[in-house]
């Protein structure tokens, strides 16, 4: 079926009121309330941290079964599983998630504020994202209650099956395949078959599951994602259930989602427990220490600061760390778990030598396009945020604003995969942006990935007003390895990070990344489905580049040189690995080693990054992670020491 059929009555009645290009009356609305954002992100955290403030002095009791450090992807996941059976304290740093956020299309909008966001930056970069400010990647972490889950872009994806059984190899541990973690998927999941509106898609219902806490499925708004699959097809890519197994292929976006608004972990896990009272959440609640006692380091409990004051809280089973692969680390090696010269270099006496920080890996993107086409078929704020769409997201959750930018993906191998023989493990990620040029394209993206302004402001201007589309292409298997330190020894100070992209010994991470580019320009022009809504590169370099021959391969490489951003997937921070090895910090059952009672469970354990985003896998991790958890403590649980609690 032809996308412009799928969404003509929408189109017509957009233009047909509120017509591009004329800007519609209802553009100053728009560009207002976006300007109002700053000071609404600001009023919504004044009023709800004064208000857990206010609150906050009944907290007396102390003592727990578990303690759990973050309430993201993974920290919400295990707070519910556990809370089933046990007395649990989950600390989070931030508060409630902001009402913003759970309108999709403000997702890259929302980015970069510090109200919602840690805002973290790597050292400047010295082989990539030399068009960024000062060189240096943005590195957004969500903050408050469901984490990044809360600030990502609500892509649903799993991962190929070889990404996990790289993991039971790594570790040694068949529980950690595909077979066996795929329970794990479906645990969690809420399958909207009814999203599944395309006939031409494909969807497996063996790899899917209903009522699950998590719901997933398509979002109801599309744009150009017919002609993108088409043209996958039309170059080998097949179409296929990216939440099944595949080897390459191409999917219209799964989102978390329900009823159109983003489903973070929080709304999703949590909010449906509220009631029990086995469960306490502290929000605002900072923690900055391990305790730990004896010859073997058994955790026993967590300094942390809220409101001001300093609390301690303790843990008669186990401490679980979930603050994220950047904040789980800093936390371990502010307690004393790290690399040793490191800790000791800034006075924090060493418990257990082990190499935290030293494994980053993050998936690094860039954009080429954008590729202009005929006629209004992308999502373009100056026409499509109108009041129709508003009145239709508030009315039944369709429409423009429950687009978060990313319409589909695609996966598929490179010549890097072939020659190392792994032709069926994608190793580059195509994702589909439906997005035309409107008016400020060129500020969003600069504050969305720190990118400069002036630079995109000449890439941008002569095209604006235009529809078009852009293809991101995501390094899904990357070579390069970062790494981050302490900066003091004081927790208020940000970690510094080093993402390295692009600086694998071999060079080759960079030759797949402008592999990925070329063959985005060759599908966009000369695929039938493209062809026909007269897909084209915009004519204009990008402005650093313009001294080389546009469209060669060297042009490429300084395009992807500069223009690269992080997608947002560090992890590896906490890698897990056989017991007792040197290279990992935790052990199959994300126990930290040389400690007792102490798990990290978040994206920081993958040993080697999944091929796609890791929001999914995270909280797989979670799932999996409460059930060792549970499998450990199981004679409380069989013999009804602790029944399930209401
Ligand atoms: C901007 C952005 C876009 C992304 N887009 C996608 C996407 O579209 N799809 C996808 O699959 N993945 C995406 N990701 C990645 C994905 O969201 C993350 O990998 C995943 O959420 C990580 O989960 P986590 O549990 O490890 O950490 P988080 O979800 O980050 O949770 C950590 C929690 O710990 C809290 N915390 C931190 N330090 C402390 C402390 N000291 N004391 C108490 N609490 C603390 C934090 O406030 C936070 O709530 C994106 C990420 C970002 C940042």
């Amino acid at each position: 079926m032809d996308i412009a059929q799928r969404f003509s009555g929408m189109d017509l009645i957009s233009n047909g009121v509120f017509g591009y290009p004329s800007i519609s009356w209802f553009m100053p609305i728009v560009y207002g309330s976006l300007g109002a954002i700053p000071a609404l992100l600001t009023l919504f955290l004044d009023l709800d941290r004064t208000s857990d403030s206010l609150r906050s002095s009944n907290d007396n009791q102390n003592v727990y079964d578990f303690i759990i450090v973050g309430a993201g992807s993974a920290g919400a996941v295990i707070a519910n599983r556990l809370s089933e059976h046990f007395n649990v304290l989950l600390l989070e740093r931030g508060g409630n998630p902001n009402p913003l956020s759970f309108v999709p299309a403000l997702a890259p909008i929302l980015l970069n504020y510090p109200e919602n966001d840690y805002m973290y930056r790597t050292v400047p970069q010295r082989s990539s994202c030399l068009s960024l400010n000062n060189r240096q990647s943005s590195w957004s972490r969500g903050r408050g209650l469901g984490g990044s889950s809360t600030l990502n872009l609500m892509v649903y994806l799993r991962g190929h099956p070889k990404d996990y059984d790289n993991w039971a190899n790594v570790t040694g541990d068949e529980r950690w395949s595909y077979k066996n973690v795929l329970p794990f998927f479906l645990k969690s999941e809420d399958y909207c078959v009814k999203c599944e509106t395309n006939p031409n898609d494909v969807w497996e219902p063996y790899f899917h599951h209903k009522n699950g806490f998590l719901t997933v499925g398509k979002p109801p708004y599309q744009p150009l994602v017919e002609e993108f699959l088409q043209g996958c097809e039309w170059n080998g890519i097949p179409r296929v259930d990216l939440n099944a197994p595949y080897t390459q292929g191409a999917a219209a976006v799964t989102y978390t989602q329900r009823n159109g608004r983003r489903l973070n972990t929080y709304t999703a896990f949590l909010e449906p427990i509220l009631q029990r009272k086995t469960l306490t959440i502290l929000r605002y609640a900072r923690a900055y220490k391990v305790l730990f006692r004896g010859d073997n380091n058994e955790a026993y409990g967590i300094e942390y600061i809220r409101h001001g004051r300093r609390r301690v809280a303790f843990a008669t089973k186990e401490v679980i760390l979930s603050a994220g692969s950047l904040d789980s680390a800093k936390l371990l090696m502010l307690s004393g778990i790290g690399p040793k010269d490191h800790l000791e270099s800034l006075g924090i006496k060493t418990l257990v030598d082990l190499p935290v920080g030293k494994n980053i890996q993050d998936h690094i993107g860039t954009f080429p396009g954008p590729f202009i086409v005929n006629g209004p078929r992308s999502f373009n704020l100056d026409r499509d945020a109108n009041l129709i769409n508003a009145a239709r997201f508030v009315n039944n959750g369709s429409g423009t604003l429950t687009t978060t930018g990313i319409h589909a993906n695609a996966f598929f191998t490179s010549p890097r995969a072939h020659a190392e023989g792994n032709p069926d493990w994608p190793d580059t990620q195509w994702m589909f942006l439906g997005l035309g040029n409107w008016r400020v394209i060129d500020e969003t993206f600069s504050h969305a990935f720190n990118v400069r302004y002036d630079v995109l402001k000449k890439f941008f201007d002569p095209i604006k007003g235009t529809d078009a589309f852009q293809i991101t292409v995501m390094l899904s298997r990357p070579r390069a390895r970062g790494e981050m330190l302490l900066r003091s020894a004081d927790y208020r100070d940000n970690p510094i990070f080093d993402a390295r992209y692009f600086e694998d010994p071999e060079g080759s991470d960079i030759k797949v990344m402008v592999e990925g580019c070329k063959r985005a320009v060759y599908v966009s022009e000369n695929s039938p489905a493209f062809r026909r809504v007269g897909a084209r590169l915009s004519p204009v370099p990008f402005p650093p580049c313009k001294h080389l021959e546009f469209r060669s391969d060297s042009y490429w490489e300084c395009f992807v040189r500069h223009y690269s951003v992080s997608i947002y997937h560090y992890s590896g921070t906490t890698a897990m690995g056989p017991k007792g090895s040197p290279q990992a910090v935790v052990d199959p059952e994300l126990r930290v080693q040389g400690t007792k009672r102490l798990r990290v469970i978040d994206a920081g354990i993958m040993p080697f990054v999944v091929t796609v985003n890791t929001n999914g896998p995270t909280i797989m991790i979670g799932e999996r992670g409460a059930q060792f958890v549970l499998d450990t403590w199981k004679t409380y649980v069989k013999h009804g020491v602790h029944k399930p609690y209401p």
